[in-house]
């Protein structure tokens, strides 16, 4: 078949994820055919380098045999077989095992799930079920983050707080309320209530107290607990300002409520560490993990419950009726289980911590010198650029959608790179080159200035 013959057809029966269903039936699909390496090939012969690893989760790259080996032996082993009602499989107890043993010293339980939004339905259930069997029932409330992506199911829409989200398909689930998210440039440079001369570590500390106005106000006995990510992924690439998660771990001890650290994003390597939450000291008691948990080759989530929960839940829970026939699926848990043994042999996160993130960070923070550019951050491999308007020093207007004109420019011009509004993003594969990292720098560049030249 030729690219038109799948466009075709994509076009009469594919919805696409996160997609204006009318506008991409006029443009038509890029069809991706083949991966390699950090590269992704087109219907077209296009050489592509996904700057995004895929949706955040292609952490050792594509192609790789000894994932393939995994699956193909597993699948003749047990292709399925469930944990349900008393059962198991040696590939869901081994991966386990190994989560536990990577996770800090306080973990030490897995419930396997199939995504990361049904990790973040698992959690909502948990901590609520926790606190009522600690007697505390009226502790229903979790406070998420404005802007913040938790996943698509209702519950992880909710837990969420995209209000583009928020607006379609409602009513939400009841007792989720959101708080500022720690944007310094969007928000504390730029933002409606922003005050001359603030600094961002000021700014860090205005987000916690938001955090602690909101907890009072629904009152501390009403709260269940905080969600967040380590560094905001999807909501684009906010790494917070050092004073922000030292002050939110000091609110959430004050009032006693629990912290979910979401690591589908940070997880597995994206900051330098297993998790985000060691990077930033969190010790959360509980932590939804998916996307490079596999590498993104098949499907596999879970959260992993620190023992301060998972011990309330085993010892005083009784049976919890949760599960998906999914969870622990042999052939997606053996090759999660290869992942991580390859990432543990090949030094792939101390990679990251050590070389790979900051060389990244020295070539990108080159770009800030752009025009265009009115701050670029990064911290492992995930980064972003801020796209102001050079002739103002102030941000476009959003109805030029200038983010999304440099995302088409770079793809044209061979490289992945998201728009979240005017934020650009980079989350490659872990397994990147330091003459990969230049390629992708020097194509962020030239649409950069391709954007510039269609904006004169
Ligand atoms: N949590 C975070 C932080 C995410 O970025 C995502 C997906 O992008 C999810 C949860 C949902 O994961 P999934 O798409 O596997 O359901």
């Amino acid at each position: 078949m030729q690219t038109s013959d799948y466009q075709r057809l994509d076009r009469a029966h594919h919805l696409h994820p996160f997609t204006d269903f009318k506008a991409l039936g006029e443009e038509g699909s890029r069809i991706i055919e083949r991966g390699e390496g950090v590269y992704i090939i087109d219907s077209e012969g296009n050489r592509i380098l996904d700057g995004m690893a895929g949706l955040w989760c292609v952490n050792l790259g594509y192609g790789r045999e000894e994932l393939v080996e995994a699956a193909t032996a597993q699948m003749r082993q047990l292709p399925y077989y469930n944990n349900f009602f008393k059962t198991t499989h040696p590939p869901a107890v081994k991966l386990a095992e190994t989560l536990c043993r990577l996770a800090p010293p306080h973990i030490n339980r897995v419930f396997f799930t199939g995504s990361g939004s049904e990790a973040n339905d698992t959690v909502l259930r948990m901590v609520r079920r926790y606190w009522a069997l600690k007697g505390q029932p009226e502790k229903q409330w979790v406070i998420g983050r404005e802007n913040a992506y938790h996943g698509s199911t209702v519950a992880g829409l909710s837990l969420g707080g995209m209000a583009p989200m928020h607006e379609q398909g409602g009513p939400l689930v009841p007792k989720i309320a959101h708080v500022r998210q720690p944007w310094w440039f969007g928000e504390g440079r730029f933002g409606e209530g922003r005050s001359e001369g603030q600094d961002p570590e000021t700014f860090g500390r205005e987000c916690a107290a938001a955090l602690e106005a909101k907890i009072l106000e629904l009152g501390e006995e009403n709260v269940a607990a905080f969600i967040a990510e380590p560094v905001q992924g999807a909501g684009g690439a906010i790494i917070p300002p050092a004073s922000y998660w030292p002050a939110v771990k000091a609110v959430l001890a004050k009032y006693d409520i629990l912290l979910v650290a979401d690591e589908v994003i940070c997880g597995f390597g994206r900051l330098g560490e297993w998790f985000g939450s060691v990077h930033y000291g969190l010790e959360p008691d509980l932590m939804p993990i998916a996307k490079g948990l596999s590498s993104g080759y098949l499907p596999i989530g879970g959260v992993l419950v620190g023992d301060r929960v998972a011990d309330t839940l085993i010892e005083e829970g009784g049976e919890f009726f949760h599960g998906f026939t999914y969870s622990g699926h042999p052939t997606c848990a053996a090759v999660a289980q290869r992942n991580l043994e390859l990432m543990e042999a090949e030094g792939v996160v101390e990679r990251v911590r050590d070389d790979l993130g900051p060389y990244l960070a020295q070539r990108w923070q080159a770009l800030a010198k752009h025009p265009l550019v009115g701050e670029a951050r990064s911290l492992g491999l995930i980064g972003a650029l801020e796209l102001i308007d050079p002739a103002t020093g102030e941000r476009f207007d959003k109805a030029l959608a200038v983010g999304n004109l440099c995302r088409d420019l770079c793809f044209a011009s061979g490289l992945v790179m998201r728009s979240v509004g005017d934020t650009m993003i980079i989350s490659p594969p872990l397994v990147i080159s330091h003459a990969e990292i230049d390629e992708l720098v020097d194509k962020a560049r030239a649409a950069l200035d391709a954007t510039l030249a269609r904006l004169a």
